[in-house]
């Protein structure tokens, strides 16, 4: 994977990052109904969960296919998570970059890390759940995860906030109350700098 900075740019990259259950799917979902704001639609080996659209919340593609996307550099970034890959569309990201547009791009802790490298001037935001109890109260209530995968998710989730503290989020948002999160964000990106 390059290490360089990308080709000339003058749109915003917004790095949504944080653990499972943290909310960032939800809080991500608000945000991309403001017409201001692309998401950037990641690519995926995971199976589709119930109500999920191929092209709407991920691609959904075979592992071998990830795989040929990879060797082609086709990926801004990619990581495994909890036995399946996840990557960022490098040419979508760039063209909407390019285009001056706002790309809201929500991945994992490790993938955060790997766009810090290629979009030092990017906002970076680390979202946080208040406690350990409100992670798996929520990976409970939405119900997507056997329950040993759910304890899965709560232990990587342990982690990524290890690897959280080694690398340099801009702001860091505390997910109490999704109204408060989302106007929060809103604020960031629109320039304020209260938050964090
Ligand atoms: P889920 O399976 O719950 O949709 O996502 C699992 C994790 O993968 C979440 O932390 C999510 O943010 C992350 N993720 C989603 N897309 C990407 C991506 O393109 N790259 C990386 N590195 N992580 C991603």
């Amino acid at each position: 994977m390059s290490e360089r900075s990308e080709g000339p740019q003058t749109g915003k990259i917004v790095v949504v990052s944080g653990p499972s259950g943290s909310g960032k799917t939800t809080v991500c979902d608000r945000l991309r109904s403001d017409p201001h704001i692309t998401l950037s639609i990641s690519a995926t080996t995971r199976n589709k969960r119930p109500g999920e659209q191929d092209g709407v919340q991920y691609h959904f593609v075979g592992r071998d296919e990830f795989l040929h996307r990879v060797r082609d550099g086709r990926f801004a970034e990619y990581a495994e998570y909890n036995g399946n890959l996840y990557g960022t569309p490098r040419q979508p990201l760039q063209k909407a970059l390019e285009e001056g547009r706002t790309v809201l791009v929500e991945i994992d802790v490790q993938g955060a890390a790997q766009l810090r490298k290629l979009y030092p001037e990017g906002m970076f935001i680390f979202l946080d759940v208040p406690n350990r109890e409100t992670a798996a109260t929520r990976l409970e209530r939405r119900n997507t995860e056997a329950p040993e995968n759910r304890y899965r998710r709560l232990e990587t989730a342990e982690r990524e906030r290890g690897t959280a503290s080694t690398m340099h989020f801009d702001h860091q948002v505390i997910n109490d109350d999704l109204d408060e999160t989302v106007a929060k964000i809103r604020h960031l990106i629109a320039g304020g700098e209260t938050a964090g």
